[in-house]
């Protein structure tokens, strides 16, 4: 155990963030399976943690991303839970709610794709 937070993950595990997301944010480990990258990917639009959510792109999709208008997108965006609904090995599907910029309440539900190229897991697509 590090000396991480002990406040709860903003994923919703109900673990102390220094034992659940943080770590991965921290590139001090890696997630093992595509539930936990989506969470610490949820948890990386909460803290802002831009450079993650790249990192964390399939390589092939990467170019579709903008650093700046998921900055942007993330910072104008009350980010309030996260429920996962189902996961198998490598789809994930979640319910992301928040406040927009506006402040409209949004719940945006997503079915999402991930790769594994090595060891690593990586965010494909989501419909
Ligand atoms: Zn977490």
């Amino acid at each position: 155990m590090n000396s991480g937070s002990l406040e709860l993950c903003h994923c919703g595990s109900q673990k102390p963030f220094g034992a659940c997301c943080e770590p991965f944010l921290e590139g001090t480990s890696f997630p093992a399976t595509a539930e936990e990258l989506m969470r610490s990917r949820y948890s990386a639009y909460v803290t802002l943690n831009v450079p993650y959510i790249i990192e964390t792109t399939s390589p092939k999709f990467r170019k579709y991303y903008s650093p700046k208008s998921i900055m942007e997108w993330a910072s104008n965006s009350t980010w309030i839970s996260l429920e996962i609904l189902s996961a198998s090995e490598k789809r994930v599907k979640f319910v992301a709610t928040y406040l927009d910029e506006t402040g409209q309440l949004t719940r945006h539900t997503e079915d999402s794709r991930f790769e594994q190229i090595g060891e690593r897991w990586y965010f494909m697509d989501g419909k």
